[in-house]
């Protein structure tokens, strides 16, 4: 049976492995495009949120090459999150797909849906061969995320643009390749060799900017929905920490009930969980002050409430902990050109603080 996913970031690699140990034959989703995006758009309500379109684009993609079954997962609202996997079925049967959608919810919430969907995706495999599936995927997982926050702490001190994101993806490649837990091992030793073979600097400069990346899962995680944002800011010379990854999501709202750490930092400003990752939103600004960051950038799919509810909170924040946050609501409308030369304006201004924040400092030392 042919089996898909949706394309959110690297994961994609994991989940073609998990497929494949399950003896699915998998379809592997292609990055989006502008033609997945239409495609999702066409048939999507209108207000529904981007990575809804994104990902029903993605799926008729799929469909198109010969997928039978969807497999999915997603939290459980309060926001629009939680009608996914229902509304993304209705919408296909009603455009003539004939599809099977599996859609995971996470496992505390509803244990019995969860072990019956369980046992629909295993098949035909045994449990001892489920569990190696997801070890080999986990161990994916772990590594993919290795990969890419290397890539984050070198791409800034790279020589020639782009070097780092060539050695990122031949060192993908190799975890892609990889069908047993040493040889992922190996892949991530050899990949994170790869990527600090890539001519650097020779000492960080002073004056490396720093940026915290907080919002929405999806837009965070796929690169298409966030315009190459970590790339665009390290090849501008700024170190970026995004403030989501796929293992610690997994960890934390899939195998818990949330972040109770980061919940906790933002209660004063937001003392309600309001969906999707708005409460994160708040207390990761909160912790990238505390850390010196420069500045920070909240992605916020149009429409969508918890980041709304967040963004409505961050002037004050912004003030009271005295860093900038630049917000960049994403939605069908909003054109490559037009981010990047925000997010250029927005590492300027950064720079021209640090400098006037420097002669402060000197102004202070030379004057005592
Ligand atoms: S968190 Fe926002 S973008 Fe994500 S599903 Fe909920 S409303 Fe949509």
């Amino acid at each position: 049976m042919k089996a898909s996913y949706p394309h959110m970031g690297t994961s994609a690699i994991a989940f073609r492995s998990l497929c494949r140990s399950l003896g699915y034959e998998p379809v592997q989703p292609n990055p989006p495009t502008q033609r997945t995006l239409s495609l999702g758009t066409r048939y999507s309500p209108e207000f529904a949120c981007i990575p809804f379109k994104i990902v029903l684009g993605t799926y008729i993609e799929v469909l198109e090459r010969g997928a039978e079954l969807l497999v999915s997962g997603g939290g459980k609202g309060p926001c629009r999150a939680g009608y996914y996997g229902e509304l993304h079925q209705r919408i296909l049967n009603d455009i003539g797909y004939d599809c099977e959608m599996v859609f995971f919810w996470p496992p505390l919430r509803t244990p019995a849906d969860f072990l019956r969907k369980v046992r629909r995706f295993k098949g035909g495999a045994s449990w001892t061969d489920l569990y190696r599936a997801l070890r080999l995927t986990w161990e994916k997982l772990l590594v993919l995320d290795d990969l890419e926050m290397k890539s984050h702490r070198l791409r800034p001190l790279q020589r020639r643009r782009g070097s780092v994101t060539a050695a990122l993806e031949s060192s993908l490649d190799l975890v892609d390749r990889a069908v047993t837990v040493d040889q992922v091992r190996e892949a991530r030793r050899m990949g994170l060799a790869r990527l600090e073979n890539v001519p650097v600097h020779d000492s960080e400069p002073d004056d490396l900017l720093k940026v915290g990346v907080v919002g929405e899962i999806y837009v965070q995680l796929e690169p298409f929905a966030n315009f190459n944002l970590e790339e665009k800011l390290g090849d501008l010379g700024v170190f970026v920490k995004r403030g989501l990854f796929l293992t610690d999501f997994a960890r934390t709202d899939i195998l818990r009930w949330g972040d109770e750490a980061i919940a906790d930092v933002a209660r004063p400003y937001l003392s309600e969980n309001v969906g999707g990752h708005g409460q994160n939103s708040i207390g990761e600004i909160i912790e990238y002050a505390r850390r010196g960051y420069d500045g920070v950038v909240q992605l916020a799919p149009f429409s969508c409430i918890p980041e709304i509810v967040a963004k409505s909170i961050v002037p004050a924040l912004s003030r009271e902990w005295n860093i900038p946050v630049m917000t960049l609501f994403i939605d069908e409308q909003t054109g490559r050109g037009g981010v990047e030369t925000r997010l250029e304006a927005f590492v300027d201004l950064l720079r021209s603080r640090r400098r006037k924040d420097e002669g402060k400092a000197h102004a202070r030392i030379s004057g005592s």
